[in-house]
């Protein structure tokens, strides 16, 4: 019997899972349909649909979803995408091929601009389209029934595809196309659903297939599995589960590293977020990224609407909350602040940049965290800090405002993610209350290599040792002047760079909450002599290869 066929991919979410394939088939809409239904009926119906489905997501805790379908909304009633379809209509086109061509005409305008937040629109436009033509032909899809553990195969999927899901009935996800940070990983890792992307090839090689099995870990897809790799994988997936159970124990529980505390906390983006952070027992906020309240919407939240915000996050925890000021430009785009277009975003005027530039929308920022008043329980943070001047600039700002309005100012930390920032630590540190390092950033300005660049994904690895001399660097200088260093970025969240982070002296490890008991689980299981050893000894490698494997064998 010939070996069952192994697709690779890219491992987009943890775990294995078996079971049968199941394939959302999409509606088939001929060019020449005969409808009496208008474009403009259509896409309010869609818009409409689609707004609902926001709503129900909303309801269900799965904000990632709603968000998204939000904007699908919008597109679906986009002024322009109606002009184009009425122009094409008009020169005799039929109204689904004008759909069609319109849509491909929109999504290719976005593909072409080069960046992968426009080619994550491209991909929405699409989206949008398969709605609209789905309306245009009378069908609107419900539900998708799923048998228990059906394993999701498709091209690609959105979040109007998932959220007609019942996720609890989804064994893993497996798509053709995506990556990282694709809409199916994203959903997939919130769920804790197994899951990869890019699986080439997939689609016609499960045709006809009853079974699959997906390894999120490794990044596989088996088509047909024989006794074999089930026997293997059912292993595998006993340890798992042991491992799951091992780290639930960790839940809520203090975690030491050579007798000093390490606090484990959450990146949240919304008060939703701050109750998954509640629920996975992190010890508090370690990164608020303030900037999602702005994302979304047509005009800034009130100072209120912020404070209330940041006022839920503070309540939440004992352990302080750290509330970063806005994070705009780069790859987060405000349209209603009508910000100048610029050559190079991520080296442009953004974070702390761009509140120094704009007063108004810096003060009505810091007033909403000023009116928390709690300076005891919260730490404000300001993002892309180059020089200590940048820095003063800011926190005088900040004092300023506590003055005009009578309270006690919160203490103000770097968010260390400039290659500058970590080589003047030093004098930063004589400034700040503390220092949280954004590895994601560090690590694209370190190598300069866009964070968002899927060919360059090889050069984003935090364990490069430029990244963790630089940690190092920045470690040392807080721990001169008295004061913590955390990590924010994506690495507080991955298992080697955890050994290495607290193997550097790193005190606060701040993750996705999902990553919470893994995290705990895995600082208690460290052995502190052997873990610094190594970490000093991996800052003197030539790769981020030659420092994994360094520390792999350290791992529980
Ligand atoms: C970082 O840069 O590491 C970080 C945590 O911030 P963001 O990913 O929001 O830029
Ligand atoms: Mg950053």
């Amino acid at each position: 019997m010939p070996a069952p066929l192994r697709i690779p991919a890219h491992p987009a979410s943890e775990g294995l899972a078996f079971g049968p394939p199941v394939r959302p088939g999409g509606v088939d809409v001929p060019d020449d349909l005969t409808t009496d239904v208008s474009f403009a009926d259509a896409a309010a119906a869609t818009a409409a649909r689609l707004l609902g489905l926001a709503d129900a997501a909303r309801g269900d805790g799965r904000t990632e979803e709603a968000d998204v379908l939000e904007a699908y909304g919008l597109i679906a009633e986009d002024p322009a995408l109606a002009k184009d379809v009425d122009a094409r209509t008009a020169a005799g086109t039929p109204l689904v091929r004008a759909v069609r061509d319109a849509i491909a005409a929109m999504s290719a305008t976005f593909a072409a601009m080069d960046d992968a937040y426009f080619a994550q629109r491209a991909e929405d436009v699409r989206g949008v389209g398969r709605e609209l033509l789905t309306t245009l032909a009378g069908a609107a899809p419900d539900a998708l029934p799923l048998p228990d553990g059906a394993i999701i195969v498709a091209d690609d999927l959105t979040p109007a595809d998932t959220v007609r899901m019942d996720l609890t009935r989804v064994g893993a996800f497996a798509t053709e196309r995506g990556g990282p940070t694709s809409h199916t990983a994203i959903v997939a890792r919130a769920a804790g659903i197994p899951a990869v992307v890019g699986a080439t090839g997939l689609l016609a090689a499960v045709d006809g297939s009853t079974l699959l099995m997906v390894d999120g870990h490794d990044g596989v897809v088996v088509v047909d599995p024989d006794g074999d790799v089930v026997a293997d994988a059912e292993l595998r997936m006993g340890a798992h589960k042991e491992r799951e159970v091992a780290r639930r124990r960790y839940r809520g529980r203090a975690v030491t590293f050579d007798g000093q505390r390490v606090l484990v906390a959450a990146n949240v983006g919304s008060v939703e977020e701050v109750a998954d952070a509640v629920e996975a027992g992190s010890d508090g906020v370690g990164l608020f990224r303030s900037e999602f309240l702005f994302l979304g919407r047509d005009e800034a939240p009130s100072t209120a609407e912020q404070s209330a915000a940041y006022r839920t996050a503070v309540e939440a925890f004992e352990d302080p909350t750290i509330v970063r000021t806005l994070d705009i430009g780069g790859d987060k785009e405000v349209p209603y602040l009508q910000l100048p277009s610029e050559q190079n975003p991520f080296l442009g005027v953004r974070g702390l940049r761009l509140c120094l530039q704009r007063p108004e929308l810096f003060d009505a920022q810091l007033d909403a965290l000023l009116t928390v008043d709690a300076p005891d329980r919260l730490r404000v943070m300001f993002p892309m800090v180059a020089t200590p001047a940048e820095f003063a600039a800011g926190r005088e700002r900040l004092l300023a405002r506590a003055r005009a309005l009578g309270v006690a100012a919160p203490p103000v930390g770097v968010m260390v993610e400039t290659t500058s920032a970590a080589l003047l630590a030093p004098h930063l540190a004589e400034q700040a209350a503390f220092f949280s390092i954004g590895t994601n950033d560090l690590t694209q300005y370190v190598t300069s290599a866009d964070r968002t660049h899927g060919d360059l994904g090889a050069l984003q690895d935090p364990a490069n040792p430029a990244v963790l001399e630089l940690i190092r660097r920045t470690v040392t200088a807080g721990g001169a002047a008295g004061i913590p260093t955390g990590v924010c970025g994506e690495a507080a969240g991955d298992p080697a760079m955890v050994a290495l982070l607290v193997g550097l002296g790193v005190e606060e490890l701040s993750v996705a909450p999902v990553r919470t008991d893994l995290v705990r689980w895995l600082v208690d299981q460290l052995d502190p002599a052997r873990v610094r050893d190594v970490a000093t000894r991996a800052v003197g490698l030539p790769d981020a290869e030659a420092v994994r494997e360094l520390v792999a064998p350290l791992l529980p």
